[in-house]
């Protein structure tokens, strides 16, 4: 029986794949073979993640992408299928936490932000991945969070959390739209995992008012006692993207520690 982890020869768009989440499966689906196509807006994290690839022996690109801008992510794709001659791989990763406040403090701006970034991002990876993914079928993994279907201690997230909901049923109805082209679409809920993502979040001083109090602190979870890493998230992708997963699709996988069983 072959390795049915390997991905030599396959193709792979990583959304924000300059730091955090999305740098941990570039990281890993490289070391199983796929080339990494980054786009992010911030191509200088992604230019170090691609020396590191290529130290190693992989193959990588840099497409300087904001995933909320559609000529950008239309041609972002399009110039990585030029240098590597095909899409087999698309994890739509790139995300902000934005501004977390009391309902009524909440901006259109913030509200508007979240949602351009987080949800119409995620739309427009997909919408002009599809046509090259539809030509060899292949594998989407979307990142949405435990926000997107359970409702946690951290008030304020309103606009984060309806964004991340917002990806799960954009997974759900991608994954029977695209099923007949063999296309899988799948979408991980992260817990808390170690990354940057916190250094941008605006957190409202006013939230310390609604927040519900809960024994278990935010963060440490059951299974480890501590956040989850970067590296694990990367096998989960890994998972997702090869034939490991061959039969699954449309489902959300919790990757959290048992954490949001605590909160649901
Ligand atoms: P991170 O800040 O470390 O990485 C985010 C990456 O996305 C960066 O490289 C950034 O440059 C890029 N990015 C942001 N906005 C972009 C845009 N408009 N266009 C292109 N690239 C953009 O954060 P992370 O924690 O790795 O987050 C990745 C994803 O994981 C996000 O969707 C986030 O909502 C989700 N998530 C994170 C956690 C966590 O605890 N870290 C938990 C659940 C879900």
């Amino acid at each position: 029986m072959g390795n049915e982890q390997s991905l030599n020869g396959k193709v792979a768009v990583v959304t924000g794949g300059g730091s955090g989440i999305g740098k941990g499966a570039a990281l890993r689906l490289a070391q199983q073979g796929a080339a990494i196509c980054f786009l992010d807006r911030t191509p200088d994290n992604a230019l170090e993640v691609k020396k590191q690839i290529e130290r190693s022996g992989g193959r990588a690109g840099v497409f300087k992408t904001d995933v909320s801008v559609p000529e950008m992510v239309e041609n972002g794709i399009k110039q990585a299928v030029e240098k590597f001659g095909r899409l087999d791989i698309v994890f739509a990763n790139a995300g902000i936490n934005g501004v977390w406040a009391p309902l009524e403090e909440l901006t259109v701006d913030d509200w508007d932000t979240t949602l351009t970034i987080n949800l119409r991002g995620t739309f427009l990876t997909l919408k002009y991945a599809a046509p090259y993914l539809k030509k060899n079928g292949g594998s989407i993994i979307i990142t949405s969070s435990v926000n997107g279907n359970r409702i946690f201690s951290n008030t304020g997230a309103s606009a984060y959390s309806a964004s991340k909901a917002g990806q799960v049923a954009l997974m759900k109805m991608t994954a029977l739209e695209l099923a007949p082209y063999k296309i899988r679409v799948n979408a991980i809920c992260p817990g808390a995992i170690e990354t940057n993502i916190g250094e941008n979040t605006e957190i409202s001083p006013n939230l310390d008012e609604v927040k519900i109090p809960v024994e278990f602190p935010e963060g440490d979870q059951p299974l480890s006692g501590h956040p989850g890493s970067i590296e694990q998230c990367g096998d989960l992708v890994l998972f997702l993207a090869s034939d490991a997963s061959s039969h699954i699709s449309g489902t959300e996988i919790y990757i959290d520690g048992a954490e949001s069983l605590l909160r649901g």
